[in-house]
């Protein structure tokens, strides 16, 4: 049986973004995958109670809350995202997931440092942290060719 990836929604074309902006990654690997029925799709952000359009939200790196660009603290909505993430995972026997590079729920390597100065840094987001120290391997939409490696083995 194929093995099933956790995916984005946005992604898929899914008007979820934070700023109604869609755009879908586009992939001869995503097409193959999407015709393979592998995709579990969420938006970690809808799945924890957030709506669309919403504000941009970092994660202050102090003290590990998740606030708006108004200050808006929304900590507990990316918690509760990451949960139904890896209840999904846990559902569907997922162990990859294929998450959106630098946001604050799927960045798998980089995130936006907290000061909204448009600065990267080094690290996960709410939901690919959780899911990693569950075991599950966080692939993004620079990665995907390795994910591809590991599929089905
Ligand atoms: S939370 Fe994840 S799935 Fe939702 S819009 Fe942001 S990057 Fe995409």
């Amino acid at each position: 049986m194929f093995d099933k990836i956790l995916i984005s929604r946005c992604f898929l074309g899914e008007k979820v973004r934070y700023n109604s902006e869609v755009i879908a990654l586009k992939h001869p690997l995503l097409t193959l995958w999407q015709q393979q029925n592998r995709f579990i799709a969420i938006c970690p952000e809808i799945a924890g109670g957030l709506s669309v359009p919403r504000e941009p939200a970092e994660q202050n790196q102090v003290n590990g809350e998740i606030l708006t660009c108004t200050g808006v603290n929304v900590t507990k909505q990316f918690n509760v995202g990451a949960q139904q993430s890896l209840a999904l995972c846990q559902q569907h026997h997922i162990r990859f997931a294929l998450l959106k590079e630098s946001s604050p729920s799927c960045g798998s390597t980089l995130i936006y440092d907290g000061t909204f100065a448009n600065k990267k840094i080094a690290g996960q987001g709410v939901t690919s942290q959780l899911l990693t120290q569950a075991g599950i391997q966080v692939f993004s939409e620079n990665t995907i060719e390795a994910l591809a490696t590991l599929l089905d083995k």
